[in-house]
């Protein structure tokens, strides 16, 4: 029978209806689902090697026949040992899986297996060859319906496709399925790149790369395979980012065209932006600022993502840019993701706008039910004209009179979706600068927010010092107390911050940390709290200073307490939790300690170690370790130590974690992509991007007004099936 891309996958031969909905599960439910399913692995099964010519130390592929096989116990320690030997004619190969008990029947003497790993030279028996921990299967065994015949030609003597296997569905199983959908696949697949995008790119045929990538040719570059970059390859991956990035154009050209505000930017404006400026901006900021001035000057919405690492002076952009929307007549929000930070914009605001004379209000979830009341009659009457706050100005109920200009900062921690809420809660629509200091690579950039412009603050405010970062482990504590006081008695102030909050909560990771920062045996490793250590070090080495304890739970009066004594330098040391993360800015503070730094994420270290390095003092953060740490753990400390560059920083980590993790769970806007990987593929995704302008750009000659809505058409049956996940306001 004949299929296409769209049949069901539980037409394809070997699957019914019970495991297409094994399937279904992992997000394969047509024919192109399973096409995607591309191998992790390739292995060299053309020319398997015979036992004889093994060396030492390489990787092989080994066929042989199963003679033997036993669990043991080793004598000394008792470790299960399994071990199969295998031979081809009179030699034989022994290999041995450690803490294997599993694999006890896993092998009948006379099957053929092929084993696949590294050669090594045995500690006993006079310097045979064994393999340890051999990836295997087993091919004797026609288990699966298939003729020996068939599996062997599937299995060997070629270059075979390794697929990761899935529960019951093991590799070898999707070796034959999606070999056998791929043979009964018809001949010309639609393929939606117009013909002169797959010239540039010089793509090869669907079908083809499809083959070519389940079952390369002979004379196929292994490295390339490996890498994923043949041709093959590179044609399926450009396919998936150039639909992404097609979609991507096609919101942000819709968003353009709504009616946005053509704000004046006259000369008395130019001059009262200029007068607010409490010191002499830098290059970047100037740049960044006539970007966002001439940007707003035109007729369509502004959307704009302004990045710029910790420190480097967003504030006063957005403080601006403000003034240019309410110069003109129209409201501002700003919406800050905690009270601590709405909080510190207010009194900044209050501060640096003062002398201008505007009116400026502060709404956060914590304010008493009159005030809220009265905020929102302000904001709804025109009354007030820059409204700063958190979440709490996304609330029904929040209505403003004539909202021009939404900035959001530190973007990071808002989902997508509530960034357009806030959008909606006006006719017109607004300009929106959205403001990150988790410096987001160009190539996230480019996907997550491929909608929006950017402008970047590259330079940091002169004067500051480079932050020295040390690591100590933490049985050396005591001479960092000692160093911690001598800041203090320079006059200097130090933050000392926990991952959690009491003791109570140590036995779990923290919610906020990442996947991997439990290391395996260490869940119930003492982890110190930001309480009980509160109390430990302002009786015990902190004696003689001023402590003061920040923290999530603490209500927000408290908070604000607490915070504002630091900001006034009256408290030395504030013992905190990650609430400090986010743009806190206490110049005077000059040392950070960070205890269990094995336990925070790189983005987060990053953005902690940012609230020190702010003011004239030679500034010093210091990463406290705990006995055990994961090798994931080991490269953030590296990498925190050796550089304070926020961007090498994030793409350091994500590298570490994954764009899924990149931005933590809340952020949900990432696309899952099924075989590009926007890190390894970072070239393509650049073409991606300029080829899906050009396709909307293009002349009727070169893409016909068919090509291109066949294009849409097959970005449209996809978008939401490929990249539901994707919500770019
Ligand atoms: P972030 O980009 O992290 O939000 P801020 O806007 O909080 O940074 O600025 C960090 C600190 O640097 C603030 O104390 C701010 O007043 C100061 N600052 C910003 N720009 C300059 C500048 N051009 N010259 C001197 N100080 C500056
Ligand atoms: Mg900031």
């Amino acid at each position: 029978m004949s299929i296409d891309l769209t049949t069901p996958v539980q037409y394809v031969k070997g699957i019914g209806p019970r495991l297409a909905e094994v399937l279904a599960a992992k997000g394969i439910s047509v024919v192109e689902d399973l096409l995607y399913y591309l191998p992790f692995r390739y292995e060299d099964r053309l020319n398997p090697r015979t036992i004889p010519e093994l060396m030492p130390g390489e990787m092989a592929t080994v066929i042989a026949e199963v003679r033997t096989s036993g669990l043991f116990r080793t004598r000394n320690r008792g470790l299960q040992i399994f071990e199969m030997t295998a031979g081809q004619g009179r030699h034989t190969l022994k290999s041995t899986w450690f803490h294997a008990p599993y694999l006890k029947d896993k092998f009948q003497p006379g099957q053929l297996v092929a084993l696949y790993g590294k050669v090594d030279q045995s500690t006993k028996g006079r310097g045979a060859l064994v393999m340890t921990q051999p990836q295997f299967e087993i091919l004797g065994m026609a288990e699966d319906g298939a003729s020996p015949e068939e599996m062997q030609s599937l299995e060997m003597g070629r270059i075979v496709p390794i697929y990761e296997a899935s529960g019951k569905l093991s590799s070898r199983w999707f070796r034959k399925v999606i070999h056998g959908a791929l043979s009964n696949l018809s001949d010309d697949l639609p393929d939606a790149i117009p013909a002169i995008v797959r010239g540039h790119m010089q793509l090869m045929p669907r079908q083809q790369a499809f083959w070519h990538a389940h079952w390369p040719d002979e004379g196929e570059s292994f490295p390339l395979l490996q890498s994923s970059r043949t041709p093959a390859h590179q044609r399926l991956i450009f396919e998936e980012l150039y639909f992404l990035e097609l979609g991507l154009e096609l919101k942000r050209r819709r968003m353009r065209q709504q009616p946005g505000i053509a704000f004046q930017v006259t000369d008395p404006i130019r001059q009262a932006v200029k007068r607010i400026l409490p010191f002499h901006p830098t290059a970047a900021q100037k740049r960044v600022m006539k970007e966002i001035a001439s940007e707003m000057q035109q007729p369509t919405p502004m959307r704009r993502l302004l990045q710029g690492d910790v420190g480097s002076g967003k504030t006063i952009i957005a403080f601006q840019s403000a003034i240019i929307a309410i110069e003109n007549g129209y409201q501002v929000a700003i919406m800050a993701p905690t009270e601590i930070l709405a909080t510190q914009h207010f009194l900044s605001a209050r501060r640096i706008l003062e002398r201008a004379g505007y009116r400026i209000v502060l709404l956060t979830g914590s304010l008493e039910a009159d005030r809220k009341r009265d905020t929102r009659r302000h904001i709804a009457s025109g009354d007030a004209q820059l409204v700063i706050g958190t979440h709490a100005l996304l609330e029904e109920g929040v209505e403003f009179a004539k909202l021009g200009l939404v900035i959001v900062d530190e973007q990071h921690r808002f989902g997508v979706m509530q960034r357009l809420k806030l959008m909606r809660k006006t006719t017109q629509v607004p300009d929106t600068v959205v403001m990150t200091a988790t410096p987001i690579p160009r190539t996230l950039a480019l996907t997550i927010y491929g909608d929006l412009d950017v402008s970047t603050i590259d330079e940091l405010p002169p004067g500051r010092t480079p932050i020295v970062t040390r690591r100590v482990p933490d049985d050396r504590s005591d001479e960092v107390w000692t160093f911690a006081k001598k800041v203090i008695a320079a006059g200097n102030q130090v933050y000392i911050v926990y991952p959690v909050i009491e003791e109570a909560e140590a036995e779990q990771a923290p919610a906020d940390s990442p996947a991997d920062s439990k290391p395996p045996g260490t869940g119930r490793q003492q982890l110190k709290a930001a309480m009980q250590m509160y109390d430990q070090l302002r009786t015990g080495p902190f004696a003689k200073a001023r402590v003061g304890l920040l923290h999530g739970r603490m209500d927000a009066a408290e908070k604000e307490i607490a915070m504002s004594r630091f900001q006034r330098g009256e408290l030395n040391v504030l013992v905190s939790t990650t609430v400090i993360e986010v743009g806190v800015d206490v110049p005077n503070a000059s040392l950070m300690i960070i205890e269990h730094a094995e336990r925070f994420g790189l983005s987060q270290l990053h953005q902690l170690r940012g609230r020190i390095g702010r003011g004239s003092a030679k500034s010093y953060c210091i990463l406290m370790t705990g006995p055990k740490i994961t090798p994931e753990a080991e490269q953030r400390l590296d990498t925190m130590v050796a550089t304070t560059d926020g961007f090498q920083i994030a793409e350091k980590d994500l590298e570490l974690r994954g764009p899924g993790e990149f931005f933590g769970t809340r952020q949900a806007g990432m696309p899952s992509l099924r075989v590009a990987n926007i890190i390894r593929d970072r070239d393509l995704l650049e073409a991606a991007k300029k080829e899906a302008r050009y396709t909307l750009a293009a002349p009727e000659h070169e893409v016909s007004p068919e090509e291109r809505n066949r294009a849409l058409k097959y970005l449209q049956s996809h978008w939401n099936r490929r990249y539901g996940l994707v919500e770019v306001g």
